[in-house]
């Protein structure tokens, strides 16, 4: 079964906190379809010629199955469900303001997808893989205001209600897809002509100022290391009162806790420097992640590994006063090393069968470790190969999906250096780490390794470690790959200084015994 695209109207009552909603879904199908929906009511479908076909609601699978036969064109699924104060699918968020000193609550309904709660939403296909184009149509109360990835198309009143209509998506998987409805107050930019824009609760958007240079900064970063443009026609930052996650990089609408976005000059620098990390990651995200997308959760660690790593480049590149990769070391490589020197630690990729697993397992291996491979790497093929290889993965994937492999070996090949891929393999399959022993004697640099344990030692692995070495100033890169190896250099070693940049990730131990 392919879907290609789903029209979505929902008539959204504000005072209940329900919605009523009837979707097309462009598909084709051998046999039947199968949609994923969890909480929402499906009350009919229908073929386009307008007869209604025949359904099973499994609420224990949380499957809609429908009786197709072979079919292609669309077919239309009607559906309602309960707006609940749960932090995903489409929920209520709600914000305390002081009115005429009374406290009150303004309610927002917005969405969180990620990682399988589009379903919550709209009955879909809803897997990373199943990319598909979405034509969003909303039907609300006159004063409210509706966000979504896309620019709208048109506005029209009825009443005391309106009926807002966005453009159509690029091809993007479901978790991407955002809706948001309350009384926003924006705070208007534009980068290149697409407007960029900070959207708050009542009062605060000024202080969204920073962000949006944030953004504005970062786009033009993430263009010209890319290579590609970013790909929709405006961008959304938009504060969200009750949030789970610090952020979430829905396409076009990147949804944050306040916290995470808004600073202004009388904000600490941490205050600042966190809304920087923040923008940028979730940024870096709009190529890597949503352009193109991990075939199946199992790569969601390489999503996440990847933004970080790129938001430390953009925001060291955009504000060099601030010491990024000091920052870094200390806040990925190290709170990373320290829990994967516990005999309770895991590879960083892990096998996903059942999507509930995959938020179990963000940690600091999925994101600290992770990044510091990607670091790791760029600094043994060399900033320009490591770049050219994330070009080549986001040109031939684009709107479509990939899997972690796909970009070792695009990293492979713009580097010419043959076993690259194999090595990164071997560090996102191996759990633990390596320290590496280093030893002088005249000519000869002696390195042994062996596994690191914080107590007692278990089992001992050895790693493929790329070391960058600088041997009496002359620079040398090699992969030690062996439990011992001793190089002769052919001349006395005078000066000796391994792991430049401190970009492997290994404990440095280094013994000169001269
Ligand atoms: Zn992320």
């Amino acid at each position: 079964m392919r879907v290609d695209r789903y029209e979505v109207f929902v008539d959204v009552d504000y005072k209940n906190s329900y919605y009523r909603g009837v979707e097309r879904i462009y598909l084709e199908t051998e046999d039947e379809v199968r949609l994923d929906a969890v909480e929402v009511k499906v009350t009919s479908v229908k073929d386009q010629a307008g007869k209604e076909l025949p359904f099973v609601q499994d609420n224990k699978e949380n499957k809609v199955i429908i009786r197709t036969g072979k079919y292609s064109g669309y077919i239309e699924v009607s559906f309602e469900a309960p707006i609940k104060d749960k932090l995903s699918g489409l929920y209520r968020a709600k914000e305390r303001v002081i009115k005429d000193g009374k406290e009150e609550s303004l309610v927002f309904f917005t969405t969180q997808f990620e990682s399988i709660h589009a379903r919550e939403f709209i009955p879909c296909v809803d897997e990373p893989a199943a990319k598909a184009k979405f034509k969003l149509t909303v039907r609300v109360d006159k004063d409210l205001d509706v966000i979504s990835n896309m620019p709208t198309d048109s506005v029209k009143e009825e009443g005391d209600k309106k009926v807002v209509s966005f453009q159509e998506t690029p091809r993007m998987s479901t978790y991407l897809l955002y809706l948001g409805i309350g009384k926003f107050e924006e705070l208007k930019d534009d980068y290149n002509g697409k407007p960029v824009l900070v959207a708050t609760p009542p009062g605060k958007s000024q202080r969204g100022k920073f962000a949006i240079d944030v953004a504005k900064k970062s786009l033009s970063y993430y263009e010209g290391y890319f290579g590609i443009p970013y790909a929709l026609p405006k961008l959304h930052l938009i504060v969200v009162p009750e949030f789970a996650a610090g952020a979430m990089e829905n396409w076009g609408a990147i949804t944050f806790r306040e916290t995470a976005l808004l600073a202004d000059d009388n904000s600490p620098e941490t205050i600042k420097k966190r809304v920087a990390e923040v923008v940028a990651h979730e940024l870096a995200h709009q190529w890597f992640g949503n352009l193109v997308t991990m075939y199946w959760w199992d790569d969601l660690w390489l999503n996440e590994s990847f933004a970080t790593f790129m938001s430390y480049k953009a925001v060291s590149a955009n504000y060099p006063q601030w010491d990024m990769w000091g920052d870094f070391v200390s806040s990925e490589t190290g709170p990373a090393f320290f829990r994967d020197s516990f005999s309770t630690t895991h590879p960083i990729h892990a096998d996903i069968k059942d999507p509930h697993e995959i938020e179990q397992i963000f940690d600091d291996i999925t994101y600290g470790k992770g990044a510091s491979i990607l670091r790791m790497i760029e600094g043994f093929v060399g900033e320009e190969a490591f770049r050219n290889g994330v070009r080549l993965y986001l040109k031939e994937h684009s709107y479509g999906n990939a899997k972690a492999h796909d970009l070792w070996e695009a990293i492979e090949r713009a580097s010419g250096i043959k076993g690259v891929a194999e090595l990164i393999e071997d560090w996102i399959t191996s759990p633990g780490h390596p320290v590496v022993r280093v030893s002088v004697s005249g000519t000869k640099v002696r390195f042994s390794q062996e596994r690191f344990w914080i107590s007692e030692r278990k089992e001992d692995r050895v790693y493929k470690i790329p070391l960058t070495v600088e041997v009496n100033g002359r620079r040398v890169s090699l992969i030690f790959d062996k439990k011992e190896d001793v190089i002769d250099v052919g001349e006395e070693v005078k000066t000796l200084r391994v792991n430049l940049s401190r970009t492997a990730s290994i404990g440095s131990c280094t013994r000169a015994t001269r």
